[in-house]
């Protein structure tokens, strides 16, 4: 079955360039011009991926990708103009699979929507078990984590990284490869964005249940160490 890509960008003529180039590679798509048509469209459930400008009318895009992330995880790359760390952070955080700056080459927005499509279907298929450490249990089935059975609140990336630590565990892992896995192999930005989501992490898990989980390796990145 062909893959379905909703568009949502107000720029009508990018929506359409974006549009045809799709089609051409044998992409069923379809439109949105502003971000409460996006959003409901995009929660529909009938899109494989979403491409979702930042600047647009009536809800932004970030907006969009919050409130889209309470009922879906379907892949979203965002489409920016800006290039400040700020929106990349939050994109990320909010849970945004990748991002692309305009301008962009269309042939780069292709190379990330296949890696955005692969990653997700990687991610259904390995992890089903669960992974406990201390009072820690993490589903990465039903995307769950729960702290001697209260319940965590993490972003998408926030998870990801934590389930990256726990199936390593005792192995120190890079920062570049922490980016890698969990931003994808081909995203270029702010390496520290790692020691940020590191820093949420620290503040959900060992601050509030006042333990010592993810340890620093100076100079060399992290690790969940069973002790
Ligand atoms: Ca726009």
């Amino acid at each position: 079955m062909a893959t379905r890509v909703l568009i949502v960008e107000d720029e009508e003529q990018i929506a359409r360039f974006v549009e045809l180039e799709l089609r051409h590679e044998g992409y069923v798509t379809d439109k949105a011009a502003d971000g409460r048509t996006g959003l409901t469209k995009a929660e529909s459930g009938e899109y494989d991926i979403v491409l979702l400008d930042i600047m647009l009318p009536e809800l932004n895009g970030l907006e969009v990708l919050r409130r889209l992330r309470k009922t879906s995880e379907v892949p979203v790359i965002l489409l920016t103009a800006r290039d400040s760390v700020m929106d990349k952070v939050s994109g990320l955080d909010l849970g945004a699979d990748d991002y692309v700056t305009k301008p962009f080459a269309i042939e780069e927005l292709l190379a990330r929507i296949r890696v955005a499509l692969k990653k997700k279907g990687t991610t259904e298929k390995d992890d089903s078990s669960k992974l406990v450490w201390h009072d820690l249990t993490v589903d990465p089935a039903a995307y769950s984590a729960t702290y001697g059975g209260t319940a965590i609140e993490l972003s998408k990336r926030e998870f990801d990284l934590l389930v990256l630590l726990l199936t390593n565990r005792n192995i120190v892992l890079g920062r570049d490869t922490l980016l890698q896995k969990v931003c994808g192999y081909d995203y270029v930005g702010e390496t520290n964005v790692i020691d940020v989501y590191i820093r949420y992490l620290r503040s959900k898990i060992d601050e509030r249940f006042g333990v010592h989980m993810i340890q620093t390796v100076r100079g060399v990145g992290y690790v969940i160490k069973d002790e």
